[in-house]
């Protein structure tokens, strides 16, 4: 199924042949989990697995329909036997994905192919999950969820913010993550300013907004979650830049419809903000798709966002606020696009005050 919509993207293109490179566009495509270990090459009849000893049997059991080609030294070397055989002259290569070094080696194992750049053509397919996508993910977004109601009985002030984020790491990794699928963020009073904040040696204190962006891989799948709390009495800041956050978030969940562009989406929430005074102070889009990979298509943002949302796409809605000095709010859910709407799988709660 998944690679006979690839053959028509192929065809569509005048290409002979696709090389797919990228590590979650090999898993996606042929079920080979073992990074880039491999090279795929598809074309209308058949579909090879470049690999070598290492990887060897693990593409066997992971890829069985797939024709394995063994590797005896790099990867790339063992594609001339295959393009000949398989009468590829135009063949699209994941420019997003290779080196310069990579391109060249590449033209002088190939100097009979023609080297088309591709830019996104797996991607695109990854973009609308199935349900058997969306039931992964689903457990990886339970996995984060129940990760934070753990740590909001267990943070306190004194701890510091990598405590905090072993602590959310542990949690996942115990309860049946295949591994954290991005460096936790812990990002208490001014550090949250920094949207990308990771972890520091700051001890969290009382009354100030921490923001804990977290997230698990399961069975490949990755989760996405982010919740701002505070311990104790906040400021007047806190509550209303939390009430404003969370009012476009609401808002963007109820009327974000397949159709629209990811930009359109992105202004429903930008709009609440704006209108509250803090339009400056969001300077990130409001969302990113999710799935094999933690951001991935569609792009639900005012930057380059003209992508169409379509129903089975997954992604978060995630709005912000950013006050240098101060510090930073962000709530982030995970949804998938029905004919009818979001459909919000995020359950995490999002009641800000934990009592000292
Ligand atoms: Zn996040
Ligand atoms: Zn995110």
């Amino acid at each position: 199924m998944r690679l006979n919509k690839l053959r028509e993207k192929l065809a569509a293109d005048g290409l002979d042949a696709m090389l797919v490179t990228r590590p979650q566009n090999m898993r996606y495509l042929s079920g080979f989990s073992g990074g880039d270990g491999a090279v795929l090459v598809v074309t209308q009849q058949a579909a090879v697995a470049v690999t070598g000893f290492i990887y060897r049997e693990q593409m066997q059991r992971e890829a069985p329909d797939w024709e394995l080609v063994e590797a005896k030294g790099r990867l790339f070397h063992a594609l001339p036997e295959v393009t000949a055989r398989l009468g590829v002259r135009r063949i699209g290569f994941e420019s997003t994905y290779l080196t310069v070094d990579q391109h060249h080696d590449l033209a002088e194992a190939l100097p009979d192919c023609q080297l088309v750049p591709v830019k996104g053509m797996v991607e695109e397919l990854r973009a609308v999950k199935s349900e058997e996508e969306i039931e992964a993910i689903t457990r990886a977004i339970v996995l984060a969820d129940s990760a934070f109601a753990h740590i909001v009985k267990f943070i306190r002030p004194g701890m510091k913010e990598r405590e905090v984020g072993w602590e959310l790491e542990k949690y996942m990794r115990s309860h049946g993550a295949d591994k954290v699928s991005f460096d936790i963020i812990v990002g208490s009073g001014p550090n949250g300013a920094m949207p990308h904040a990771t972890q520091s040696e700051r001890v969290i204190r009382a009354g100030e907004p921490i923001v804990m962006d977290l997230g698990a891989v399961v069975d490949g799948y990755c989760s996405d979650l982010t919740r701002t709390i505070v311990i104790g009495e906040p400021d007047d800041t806190f509550r209303t830049v939390y009430d404003t956050v969370l009012r476009a978030q609401v808002h963007a969940e109820a009327k974000i419809m397949p159709g629209m562009t990811g930009e359109e989406a992105d202004g429903i929430a930008r709009e609440i903000i704006v209108e509250a005074g803090y339009g400056e102070a969001f300077g990130h889009g409001l969302g990113h798709g999710v799935g094999l990979a933690v951001h991935e298509s569609p792009r639900v943002s005012y930057m380059q966002g003209e992508n169409v949302l379509q129903p089975g796409m997954v992604f978060t809605v995630e709005p912000g606020i950013y006050l240098p000095g101060w510090g930073g709010v962000r709530i982030e859910d995970i949804v998938v696009l029905r004919e009818d709407g979001c459909q919000v799988l995020t359950k995490a709660s999002k009641e800000p005050f934990v009592p000292l």
